[in-house]
């Protein structure tokens, strides 16, 4: 490997990049990759906010109903800042994920046929938790980990399959400004 410095270009956007990065980005469009991450777990779906008092205080606090939300929210949140550490992203997202649940074991048949998939077995997962609460959950964990709010994500595709292991895939990606917008 020769220490040579030689003058390169970025692929993407063609400017010149003045040390020897050959055939990588430029810092620019570099940080404009999407960025993809995978959760390992049982997703857990965001709860209804629940308000109430207590005695003595004079704002409510709110909760989360599902107790088990909490702890997901900070696998996702470390699971992120493992591939995202640059600074809170401020403009507007695509945000796409795709939640993994494992088939049930009544999905399959038994003795030999234990690996097999029954005929009844349902093709996609239409129990709850719902893909939307879901994702809320998965947002709200992201807010100022990856984002400052989850206002920007003005595109979102959501999807629910059978997988294993229970996962969810997420890809962030920023929307460039278009030449036609302003
Ligand atoms: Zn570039």
């Amino acid at each position: 490997m020769s220490a040579t410095t030689w003058t390169t270009r970025c692929p993407k956007c063609d400017s010149c990049l003045s040390q020897n990065k050959a055939g990588r980005l430029c810092a620019h469009c570099e940080a404009k990759q999407p960025i993809r991450f995978t959760v390992y777990g049982d997703c857990q779906p965001a709860g209804s906010k629940r308000a109430f008092f207590r005695n003595g205080m004079k704002h409510p606090s709110v909760v989360d109903d599902n107790s088990k939300s909490k702890g997901w929210k900070h696998v996702v949140a470390y699971s992120a800042r493992q591939v995202y550490q640059g600074p809170l992203l401020d403009g507007p997202l695509r945000f796409t994920a795709t939640f993994y649940r494992p088939r049930l074991k009544g999905h399959y048949g038994s003795g030999r046929n234990a690996a097999a998939l029954k005929a009844s077995a349902p093709e996609y997962p239409t129990t709850k938790p719902d893909v939307l609460k879901l994702a809320r959950a998965a947002e709200d964990a992201l807010t100022g980990v990856v984002w400052r709010d989850d206002a920007q994500i003005v595109d979102e595709h959501l999807f629910k399959r059978w997988g294993e292991p229970a996962r969810v895939e997420i890809v962030i990606e920023q929307i460039e400004p278009t030449a036609a917008a302003g």
